[in-house]
C-alpha cells in the first residue's frame, strides 16, 4: 500500500502514514519500545518498516522483540556473524516491559520534542524514526532540513 502523505507537524517536520506489514494487537496496556539501530558495518540496514529508530507498540518486552523480529530486526548480530564484531550488534532487545514509554518516544523523548522543539544535536535530528503502532499502521518521522 502507498504511504500517503500528511499534513507536517512543523514545516521542517514530515510524518508519513501508512500500513504496516505487521499485525494488528489490542491497543489496551499499550507501551512503545524504542529500538536504535547500530550502524555496524558503518552503514544502517534500513526499509519502509526500519530506520535509524523503531518504535513499537506491544504489551511486553517479550511481545515488542516478536514483533520487530516480524519486521527484520535480528538480535545477537555478532554472535550469529551477520554483524561486525568491532561495530556490535546491530540490534539490542528490550529487556524488561519498563524499558518503553507512554507514548512513542525515542530515548525517552517524545517524538515531538525530539523533531520539533529538539534540543537535541543536529546529528540525532536527522535520523529517521518509524514507529509501528498497535492498529498496524506506520508513522515515518524525519527532518531533512537540519544539517550536521
Ligand atoms: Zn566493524
Amino acid at each position: 500500500m502507498l504511504n500517503e502523505p500528511c499534513k507536517p507537524v512543523c514545516p521542517d517536520v514530515s510524518v508519513v502514514r501508512g500500513r504496516s506489514p505487521l499485525t494488528p494487537i489490542a491497543s489496551g496496556n499499550v507501551k512503545y519500545f524504542h529500538f536504535s539501530q547500530n550502524n555496524t558495518g558503518g552503514r544502517f540496514s534500513n526499509s519502509d518498516d526500519l530506520a535509524e529508530n523503531v518504535v513499537i507498540a506491544a504489551r511486553s518486552a517479550k511481545e515488542a522483540n516478536e514483533r520487530a523480529q516480524a519486521l527484520g530486526v535480528y538480535f545477537d548480530g555478532v554472535s550469529k556473524d551477520y554483524d561486525c564484531s568491532c561495530c556490535g550488534d546491530r540490534w539490542s532487545e528490550a529487556y524488561q516491559d519498563s524499558d518503553s514509554d507512554a507514548v512513542p518516544s525515542v530515548y525517552g523523548t517524545t517524538l515531538v520534542e525530539y523533531y520539533v522543539n529538539s534540543t537535541m544535536r543536529a546529528y540525532n535530528v536527522r535520523k529517521v524514526t518509524i514507529v509501528h503502532n498497535a492498529d498496524g499502521t506506520r508513522e515515518t518521522w524525519s527532518r531533512a532540513d537540519v544539517t550536521p
